[in-house]
């Protein structure tokens, strides 16, 4: 494989490559086609599927194997994405990817207590992991995710999808820009009605916890991107209207505030018991911008003070598959930043949520 010191020494372009990194542009500019990320997803349940489909309209980021634990998806993944026989493993034999020079990434999409072990893992075999949201289920397995990866030399990326999404990215921008004024107060509501009373998502020992692991996070994390800073402080409170459905420890519906270093406050829903939930208010003293749906598989709506924004819908995944194919292989900094780093901020605060649940304190961050 050309290396890209070796590439760049035949182009004559070595003094150049330490200014700028090797991007998509170069390579096209010098008639190369760009690098493209090989990829394999551990886990072909629903998320995987989907990030499968949508990896078939990227131009950087390439479905090439699986791990799986059911050798008949296996099979099917197989023929239906063309995948060679020596790039799926199964759980059992997923330490041999270490030898597999045709991978570069895993893309983790297992329930989410299964987070840490298979990273590290991954880490150990030397591969750059892209995880699932929430990227662990306390903030200690997520530290401990971020350095295993830090000393393994590989990349840890969180699947933040909305850092990707037009409208989102326009919305920050135009935050950082003071459009909006000093914005003091961010809403969110995150929430939908959960099925299956069986499934892992209520099962805490494999979710971690209830509907703030799997849809909270997404009103912390937009209270964040949006505000442009992290909070420092948290209260926040419980209900449960089926402790036969959501048992110890799988909240429910938790209402909860963050209160910000600049003096903004956030006030936000995470629930599993209520549809049509999936908004975000931020609120300046210039103007305002408002997203409904926020997070959802789109399309996104988003309006401001000014009017309606008016970015038309890419399958989010391709476009987070192309960029996060840009970081590894490019350097590329994002706007929002998608590492480790930034998936343990979330689950610190997560972390602060339930302790002032528990409490009934404000939590200090
Ligand atoms: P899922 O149940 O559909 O898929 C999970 C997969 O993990 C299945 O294929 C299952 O067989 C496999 N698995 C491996 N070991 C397992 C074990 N010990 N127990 C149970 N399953 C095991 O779940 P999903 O909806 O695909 O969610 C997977 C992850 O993706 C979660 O962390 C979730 O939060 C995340 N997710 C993210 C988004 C997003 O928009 N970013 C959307 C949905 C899910």
């Amino acid at each position: 494989m050309t290396t890209r010191r070796h590439f760049l020494q035949q182009a004559g372009l070595t003094t150049l490559a330490l200014s700028i990194p090797f991007s998509d542009s170069i390579a096209q500019a010098l008639g190369k086609e760009p690098k493209v990320l090989r990829v394999a997803i551990m886990g072909l349940g629903s998320y995987g599927s989907r990030v499968a489909e949508a990896m078939k309209d990227c131009g950087r980021a390439k479905l090439v194997g699986v791990i799986s634990g059911t050798p008949s998806k296996i099979a099917q993944w197989k023929e239906k994405y063309g995948l060679s026989a020596q790039n799926c493993y199964s759980y059992e034999t997923v330490d041999q990817i270490k030898n597999n020079k045709d991978i570069d990434a895993v893309y983790v999409t297992t329930p989410n207590a299964l987070h840490k072990e298979h990273t590290l893992a991954l880490a150990k075999a030397g591969k750059h992991v892209i995880c699932e949201k929430p990227m662990a289920t306390t903030a200690k397995e997520g530290k401990e995710m971020v350095d295993a990866c830090k000393a393994a030399g590989v990349q840890l990326l969180i699947g933040y999808r909305m850092h990707f999404e037009a409208n989102t990215l326009d919305i920050v921008k135009k935050q950082r820009a003071g459009e909006f004024g000093k914005t003091l107060f961010f809403q969110g509501l995150s929430g939908f009605v959960i099925g299956d009373p069986s499934q892992w998502r209520l099962n805490k020992a494999l979710s971690g916890g209830g509907a703030m692991m799997d849809i909270g996070i997404y009103s912390i994390n937009g209270a964040r991107y949006l505000l442009g800073e992290d909070p420092i402080w948290v209260t926040a409170q419980e209900t449960k209207t089926d402790p036969i459905k959501f048992g110890e420890g799988v909240d429910e519906t938790i209402t909860f505030q963050m209160g910000f270093p600049s003096g903004a406050t956030a006030s936000c829903l995470s629930t599993y018991s209520l549809n049509y939930l999936d908004k975000f208010f931020l609120s300046g003293t210039k103007g305002f911008a408002e997203m409904q749906p926020s997070t959802g598989y789109g399309p996104i709506k988003a309006k401001t003070h000014s009017g309606p924004l008016e970015h038309s819908h890419v399958t989010h995944q391709t476009t987070q598959m192309d960029e996060m194919a840009a970081i590894i292989l490019d350097g590329k900094q994002p706007l929002i930043p998608v590492n480790g780093e930034e998936g343990l901020k979330d689950m610190r605060i997560v972390d602060a949520i339930y302790k002032a649940v528990k409490t009934g304190q404000k939590i200090s961050l």
